[in-house]
């Protein structure tokens, strides 16, 4: 078994509990949600696309403004409106629609999983499961750009593994357990940006002895 856990451990003593998903702009560490928790949830998973999290607070906090962070009031708004009110998102448009769109599915009332989410219109795996697990607390690992390149990195998988096979690695490797998934993504990302960046700063990155890109390029510091 690959020792996924180990490197968990090391994270989460490094930079402790993360509580995702942030929620009103805070962290709450929640676990029991309610409805309204898991619709922002969803849609923050939807806005988070292709922009960081700082733009997409922007968008959700100018929802919350004009009291559009609700179901009833997205399901009326004209389009155009809310392409607006979610701007500082980015690919705005796009956006807007692939809300409605998600908004026609929940009103549909079909069957929340994997298979169902990925057939609504611009939802892909990497937002599917951040709704799975963040929004339904269901055990599927996100894979993201920052996964690829930590895991990579650390000597785990090659840097262009597709989604599947890697979300697969972790799911062979770490107990089933929505908590543990939550958590470690979180911590992985938290780790990217203070460590792992695009410019690895692997002098004093608490994984760098267990790392393959570590050992590569500084053998001569741990030979000294
Ligand atoms: S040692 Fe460097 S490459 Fe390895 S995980 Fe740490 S920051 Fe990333």
């Amino acid at each position: 078994m690959l020792n996924l856990n180990l490197i968990y451990k090391i994270m989460y003593k490094e930079y402790g509990l993360q509580g995702w998903w942030p929620i009103n702009g805070k962290y709450p560490g929640k676990i029991k949600l309610n409805d309204k928790d898991i619709f922002e949830i969803s849609l923050g998973a939807i806005l988070t696309q292709n922009t960081s999290w700082k733009n997409v607070d922007k968008a959700l906090g100018n929802l919350r403004e004009n009291k559009m962070l609700q179901i009833n009031e997205l399901r009326l708004i004209d389009i155009r409106k809310l392409a607006l009110l979610i701007k500082s998102s980015g690919y705005n448009n796009q956006k807007a629609k692939k809300i409605k769109e998600f908004i026609k599915f929940l009103d549909s009332r079909i069957q929340i999983n994997r298979e169902n989410l990925l057939s609504v219109w611009g939802i892909g795996k990497e937002t599917a499961d951040s709704i799975l697990l963040y929004a339904y607390n269901k055990p599927y690992f996100v894979i993201d750009s920052y996964t690829k390149r930590v895991f990579s990195r650390l000597g785990f998988c090659k840097e262009d593994i597709g989604y599947d096979e890697l979300q697969q690695l972790f799911h062979d490797n770490l107990d089933h357990n929505f908590k543990l998934f939550n958590e470690y993504h979180a911590l992985i990302v938290e780790h990217a940006k203070r460590f792992c960046r695009k410019k690895p700063e692997c002098i004093g990155c608490p994984l760098n002895t267990k790392c393959d890109y570590y050992k590569k390029n500084y053998e001569n510091l741990i030979n000294e």
